[in-house]
This record gives structure tokens, sequence and C-alpha cells, in this order.
């Protein structure tokens, strides 16, 4: 059995220990789960949802006290705790009760004539058990939101919590405790890749995976072994794109925001920024004067906390190494040190596109700044990327910022803003390219978790139907002359495939 201890990254307080789940444990809670799923699929989705507002109002009740839990497991600054994990799930919570009827009721589509007197329509079913496996940087929403969003779908879920964060796993587990949900319907297995693994071997019916690409790569490899569905929620090296008649005061508090929030531990984080050259002096100093007035420190008085996983450190110190052998200028910060959680915000300028600070998903306070001097030329930097998860484009014309964010190879884009796209649940999100495959939030928050079953229903009077045996010269002749009439270029009936229409139809009874 092994045992994770755990401390508070930006203190180093011991926070608690809990013993990984075994391989045995994990077979036992994919069983459970999917006993308890013939009752709750079967639970009325207006009692589903009844749960939901018992947990909703229990999180809101606590939520300061979740946040702050957040906070010790994470470093990450309180008030961010509170509004990136608690409000963020509130208000989805709230946006699935007031929608989840409308999205998930049989959906009637059109028939054409040609199939009359036939009906169709979609069905939403639940899949079974999904696993959801978290990451570590919004361990309480990451898990969370897709926990729900599968259960309000009907599913029953197994969830693995990232081992980087192990309190907020155990944190999640008392809420579900705190409803209570029906036994089974929700489990949580504590533990790290190993735990993962066995999950995905365990078969579950769907995986919601939130992580890196390497793993997602993995999990879908494994996942393929059976066929199982997969969502993958990966990384990012976000483009921010300031145009010359963007509002500089408001571009450089986002940048700002964006590649400092969360210590830069943010898939969407500002990753990438890219100033037209004609505002670039103006705006290097604002955003200098910006981030040096940030205060770091203490997670519940700062607003910048420390770093999460010490592992994460050491990625960002080679590519911070990296430019700076290079070329590349710390206008601020610049220095990372693998015995300390906290990296100073940092501003570079003179990167080149070759570097692994413009390249490689980075994870930190690190902000690199190119020019460029056209539309064309941005667009084609901004896309010259492995990644697209989510860009921004700013600037005062509405027009050009929308062409150019259509033309960003990006599952999700802002315009003058940054990451909050994601903030409204009527929004589908997901990534692009190496980003990562589906999306969820919105009516695809709910669809994702179900299979979308197709139904078409027949009165069944009549004796046969006209595409069936046995086959006639006059059946040839009524689809020929139908094609030519429904879909060619001269639309004219002639009197030999009325003729055969006619008696075809008189067949049918
Ligand atoms: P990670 O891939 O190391 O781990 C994620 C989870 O997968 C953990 O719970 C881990 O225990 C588990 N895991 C690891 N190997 C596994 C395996 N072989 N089989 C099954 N499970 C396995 O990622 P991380 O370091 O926890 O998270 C950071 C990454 O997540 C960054 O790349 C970030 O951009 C990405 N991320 C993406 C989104 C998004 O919505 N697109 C959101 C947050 C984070």
């Amino acid at each position: 059995m092994t045992v994770i201890s755990f401390q508070n990254p930006a203190t180093g307080e011991q926070l608690g220990s809990l013993t990984e789940a075994t391989p045995e444990q994990v077979r036992q809670t994919m069983d459970h789960a999917r006993s308890a799923f013939k009752s709750w699929s079967t639970t009325s989705l207006a009692q589903r949802l009844h749960y939901l507002e018992q947990l909703r109002h229990y999180l809101v009740e606590h939520g300061e006290q979740f946040a702050h839990k957040i906070s010790q497991a994470t470093g990450k600054v309180s008030l961010e705790a509170f509004m990136t994990e608690i409000f963020v799930t509130v208000d989805t919570i709230r946006f699935y009760e007031k929608n989840a009827q409308r999205m998930l009721s049989p959906q009637v589509v059109p028939t054409s004539l040609v199939l009359w007197p036939k009906k169709s329509y979609i069905h939403y079913k639940p899949m079974g058990v999904v696993a959801v496996i978290s990451p570590w940087n919004y361990p309480f929403q990451l898990s969370v939101i897709p926990v729900l969003s599968a259960l309000i779908a009907g599913n029953t879920v197994v969830l693995k919590p990232s081992e980087i964060t192990p309190s907020a796993g155990l944190m999640i587990e008392e809420l579900f405790r705190a409803v209570p949900l029906p036994d089974g319907v929700v489990s949580v297995l504590h533990g790290g890749r190993e735990v993962g693994q066995a999950l995905v071997a365990a078969r579950p019916d769907k995986i919601f995976f939130t992580g890196s690409v390497a793993t997602g790569k993995k999990i879908m490899a494994a996942a393929a072994e059976h066929l199982i569905p997969v969502e993958l929620e990966l990384g990012g090296k976000d483009p921010m794109i300031v145009f010359e008649d963007a509002h500089l005061e408001r571009a450089a508090n986002g940048a700002v925001w964006g590649a400092f929030t969360n210590s830069g531990q943010v898939c969407m984080s500002v990753e990438r920024l890219y100033v037209h050259e004609r505002v670039y002096p103006e705006f290097l100093r604002l955003v200098t004067e910006k981030a040096v007035a940030l205060r770091q420190g203490d997670p519940l008085e700062a607003e910048i906390g420390s770093m999460t996983s010490h592992q994460q450190l050491g990625i960002i110190h080679s590519h911070l190494e990296e430019a700076l052998a290079n070329g590349a200028k710390a206008v601020i910060g610049g220095q990372v040190s693998l015995d300390s959680m906290y990296i100073a915000p940092t501003i570079l300028t003179d990167v080149t596109s070759d570097m692994k600070i413009m390249q490689e998903e980075t994870f930190g306070p690190i902000l690199p700044i190119m020019t460029f001097s056209s539309e064309e030329e941005v667009i084609r930097l901004a896309n010259s990327s492995p990644y697209g998860l989510n860009a921004s484009v700013w600037s005062k014309d509405k027009i050009k910022a929308q062409r150019v964010a259509e033309q960003l190879e990006s599952g999700n884009v802002c315009i003058n803003d940054v990451i909050i796209s994601y903030a409204n649940p009527n929004l589908p999100f997901g990534g692009v390219k190496q980003s990562g495959i589906g999306r969820y939030r919105g009516p695809s928050g709910l669809h994702a978790f179900t299979h979308s079953i197709s139904v078409i229903r027949d009165p069944g009077t009549r004796k046969r139907e006209v595409n069936w045996y046995p086959y006639t010269k006059d059946q040839e002749l009524m689809f020929v002359g139908l094609t030519n009439f429904l879909f060619g270029k001269k639309r004219k009936w002639n009197r030999q495939t009325i003729g055969a229409i006619w008696r075809e139809v008189k067949r049918l009874f």
C-alpha cells in the first residue's frame, strides 16, 4: 500500500496523508458504480437535479472554507480559489439546473417527405460509468464540473483526482458525502498514475481526462484497446495579439492577469504575447509597470501565491534558461530556483519563435513578448504552434478582431479579454490540434456524456415500404424520376414517373 503525504506548497506545512487505492479497490469501485448505474440512470432528471441543487446550496454555504482548503492544497491565492473554483462551479450547476431538461429531452428533427409518414427524434441516453481523471492546477472545478455533468446526464462516475493535490481530492469526496448522493453514484479513487491506469483498464464506458498532452495520448492509446470513447482536455500555449488600435491600458492589465493568475498554471494562460511594433514601446512600459506592482506571497493576502507542483519548476527553469542563453532579456524577474516554490513574475523580450518558451507549454508566471507588423504575419505566428486551446485578440475594430479570431487555430477565442470564455457556461469548451479532443460545458457538456440515439418511427400500418422486396421496374423508374425532380437541374415530372409512383404506392397497402 502506497501512502501519499501532502503539504501546503506555499508554506511547507504538513497537511496529512492518504493511502493510494489498490488495483482490487479500483475493480470493486468500478463494479459498485456499475451496479448503481441502473437505478441512477432511471432516476428522473428532476430528482437528479434536486441533488445538484442541494449540492449547490452546500457549496455556497461552505464556499469560503472550501476556497481556503483549495488554497492550502495548491498555494493559489484564496480569492482566486473562490472566484475560479467555487464561483465557476456553482454558476455551472445553476446553469444546468435551468437548462438540462431542455438539453436532455428528446429532440424532434424533421423527416423528409420521401420518408412519409415517419417521425424522427434524438434520444440522449446515458453511457454507463464515466471515469473522470483530473489535474492539480484547478483541482476542484476540473473534477467537480465534469463529474456533475456526467451525473446530470444519468451516468455514475468514478473520479481520480491528482496525486499532486490529494487534499483537494479528499475535500471533493467529503462534498459528495455531505449531500449525500445515493451509494455508488460517485466514488473517488485516490492515487497517482498507476491508479489512473488501473481505472482505464477497468473499462469505464467513457473517459473524461484533463491533463497533459503526453498523458492524454497514453490514455487514448489504452482506451483504444476496448474502443472506449475519450474526451481529452489538454495543454495550451495561448497567444495574445495586441493590435495598434487596442485600448493599451486594458490590454496591459489583461496580459498581466492572463499570464500571472494562478502563477501562470492555467491551461489558458497567456503564454505568447504578440504586440504591434508601433505600440510596442508604450505597451511594454505599461505591462512592466503593472507586473512590478503585483504583490506575491502568502496566498491569503497576496495577488500571486506559490507554484503547486515541484516538478513543474524544472520545466519552467529549463525554458527560461534556454531563452536567456539564446539572447532573451528579462525585463523583470528571470530567476527560477529549484529550492523555492515561488517564482517572481517574469517578462521576457528579444525572444524568437524557435525557443522552447514560445513553443512548449511553460505553465508558470513567464510572459514572453514579440512584435509583429501585419495582420497576416501575426495570424501565421499565432497558428505556428502544435497547441490550440485559447487565444485572445485585442482591437477596437470589431470587424478586424472577428476576422482574426476566426482565422486562429484555437478551440476558444476571446476578443479584448483573456481566459474568460470558460466563464460562460453557455459556451462549449475544448481544444483543437494537440490541445485535445471533444467539448464540454454548454449543451455539449451534457451531450458529451450521452449516446445520441436516433429513433425513427413508422405508424406500422402499411404492409410494405417503397424500398423493400420484391423489386420491380416501377421502383427503379420511381427512384430515378424522384431523384431528377428533387435534386436535378430540370425539376420536371414525366408521365412515366408519375405512373410508376402511382403503381408503387398502391403496392404499399
Ligand atoms: P498529468 O497529465 O500529469 O496528470 C493528469 C492526471 O492524469 C493526474 O490525475 C494523473 O495522476 C493522471 N495520470 C497520469 N498518468 C496516467 C496514465 N498513464 N493513465 C491514467 N491516468 C494518468 O497533468 P497535470 O500535470 O496534472 O496537469 C497539468 C496539465 O493539464 C497541463 O498540461 C495543463 O495545460 C493541462 N490542463 C488542461 C486543461 C484543459 O481544460 N484543457 C485544464 C487544466 C489543465
